[in-house]
């Protein structure tokens, strides 16, 4: 095999399974990832490491290298920020502990999404959310989901925006780590954090970006998510540009959810998006 070979081939860095709000199973996704021929994957689920162990408990394949990975909700005053991490040890005791506290607060909330939804005269049951989600931790878009499903939102999207979304008439806000919390949780597993999607985060302009990203590149951030489905070449040279000026690693990932999110295909986003296996090495080479 020729170094070219070798260091050839694309991956999925950012992948939701049935342990958060993806439709397909760690197994399902591994069997999609290698049918699509990618080199590697990461399951990325929203607070939880389930869905990477699970993948990660499989026989090893030769084809396709396997990352432990997880996405984190990070509290911020306005806005959404998620830090993903990569490479940890799954077997960290606490981050296992940090997570199980995050999981409670959001099962809480869950329930109390539910009272308020009843209150406006929507007959549901937290039941029928537990019996969408595939066992999984529950999110919004079960809730979502659900509304769909009995005629009272016509889509998964105008149910976020009748209900769910942030300051919605059934929001419920819940306990979140801090950006730092997050971060550093991820670097004492010995993994790599990474911010998430920037865009979803309520900055101004390019120096307001800048400005956050230097405040957590002093908490240990090590990487930013560049390249993404939303994001067009204009925004993805003014990630890579901010990356490079500030010595962070590029990431890349299609935030695929299967069913939940059905325009995004897993390796190809909506259909254009290659990201280059030389991204893992990178990766490698800025675990602590
Ligand atoms: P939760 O983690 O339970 O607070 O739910 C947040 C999740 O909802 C995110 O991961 C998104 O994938 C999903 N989400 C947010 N807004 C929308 C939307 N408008 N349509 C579909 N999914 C959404
Ligand atoms: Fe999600
Ligand atoms: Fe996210
Ligand atoms: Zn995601």
């Amino acid at each position: 095999m020729d170094m070219a070979s070798e260091h050839s081939g694309w991956v999925d860095l950012h992948v939701h399974s049935t342990a958060s709000d993806g439709s397909l199973s760690p197994l399902k996704i591994i069997e999609r990832a290698k049918e699509i021929g990618l080199r590697a994957v990461a399951i990325t689920d929203h607070d939880t490491i389930e869905g990477s162990a699970e993948a990660l408990g499989y026989p090893p394949s030769p084809s396709l290298e396997i990352l432990s990975g997880i996405e984190i909700s990070a509290h911020v005053s306005s806005g959404t920020m998620h830090i993903l991490g990569y490479l940890f040890r799954l077997d960290d005791l606490p981050l296992r502990r940090t997570l199980k506290r995050v999981q409670e607060a959001r099962a809480n909330r869950n329930i109390k999404i539910v009272e308020k939804l009843q209150d406006l005269g929507i007959p549901i049951q937290y039941e029928e959310i537990e019996a969408i989600s595939g066992g999984g931790q529950i999110g919004r878009p079960h809730i979502a989901q659900v509304l769909v499903h009995k005629g009272v939102a016509p889509s998964v999207d105008k149910a976020f925006k009748r209900f769910l979304k942030k300051d919605g008439p059934a929001y419920v806000s819940r306990y979140r780590l801090l950006p730092s919390e997050a971060i550093q949780m991820i670097s004492r597993a010995g993994g790599v954090p990474v911010l998430a999607h920037p865009f979803t985060l309520d900055t101004k302009d390019e120096r307001d970006l800048e400005d956050l990203l230097v405040d957590l590149k002093e908490a240990g951030l090590k990487g930013v998510e560049v390249y993404y489905p939303e994001s067009d070449t204009e925004r993805t040279s003014q990630y890579e540009r901010l990356a490079r000026r500030h010595g962070l690693v590029m990431t890349g990932g299609t935030d695929f959810h299967g069913a939940a999110k059905p325009r995004v295909q897993m390796g190809i986003g909506r259909g254009d998006l290659r990201i280059p296996y030389g991204l893992v090495e990178k990766l490698k080479k800025a675990r602590v």
